[in-house]
């Protein structure tokens, strides 16, 4: 006998968690001939074609990702609860700050960023959640001559100051200047949407 499994658990394993997305998905896939009204268990081979289903038609977007502006591309999306698989940040913080902070520099027209200031963890992981941007990450507790730094200034479009991060003050001030941008928020999802606020509302009052 071929082996079945519940359609909420699929469900469940492929990101539809909360009741409103179970009921979204399970209309999908019955529109879709996957599965019928009323059925409880799924043959397991069917699992491709419910992904599939899924994929292209019951888009998940949580209200974090909702509330940053994100997703807006997303066709029809069902609200994620806890757990569930947002297109958007994966269930990521990190990720989440990170696209929001990308979009608010491609619509400022940022490429060229230089972050300053932070952890070693932070500076390590910072480079893979931005890969849209041309990013250095500098270490804020190592003063350097202010010519060098001015140099290094001018090459950049932005330079994001981690106030609550391992910064020094000499170092800070040496990079203070019109394209400087600090945040106050602990850690990286919290400092990458405040720094994403920041830039937006520069970019708004220079009617970018
Ligand atoms: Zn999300």
């Amino acid at each position: 006998m071929a082996r079945d499994l519940p359609i909420a658990k699929l469900l469940a394993e492929l990101g539809y968690r909360t009741d409103a997305a179970q009921a979204a998905a399970r209309a999908a896939l019955e529109h879709d001939g996957v599965t019928r009204p009323g059925k409880e268990r799924i043959a397991e081979w069917k699992r491709p074609d419910a992904e599939a289903v899924l994929a292209a038609r019951v888009a998940l977007l949580c209200p974090a990702c909702r509330e940053a502006g994100l997703g807006t591309d997303v066709p029809d999306p069902v609200e994620a609860g806890t757990g569930d698989r947002c297109w958007v940040c994966e269930g990521s913080a990190n990720r989440r700050g990170a696209l929001a902070f990308e979009r608010a520099c491609a619509r400022a027209g940022f490429r060229r960023v230089i972050v300053v200031g932070g952890s070693p963890d932070i500076r390590r992981e910072l480079p893979g959640l931005l890969p849209g941007l041309d990013l250095r990450v500098v270490d804020g507790t190592v003063a350097r001559p202010g010519r060098d730094v001015q140099r290094e200034a001018d090459g950049a479009d932005l330079v994001l100051l981690l106030g609550s991060t391992e910064l020094n003050h000499t170092v800070s001030a040496t990079w203070a200047g019109p394209k400087t941008v600090a945040t106050q928020s602990r850690g990286i999802s919290a400092f990458l949407l405040e720094a994403a606020a920041k830039v937006g509302d520069r970019a708004g009052r220079a009617g970018r």
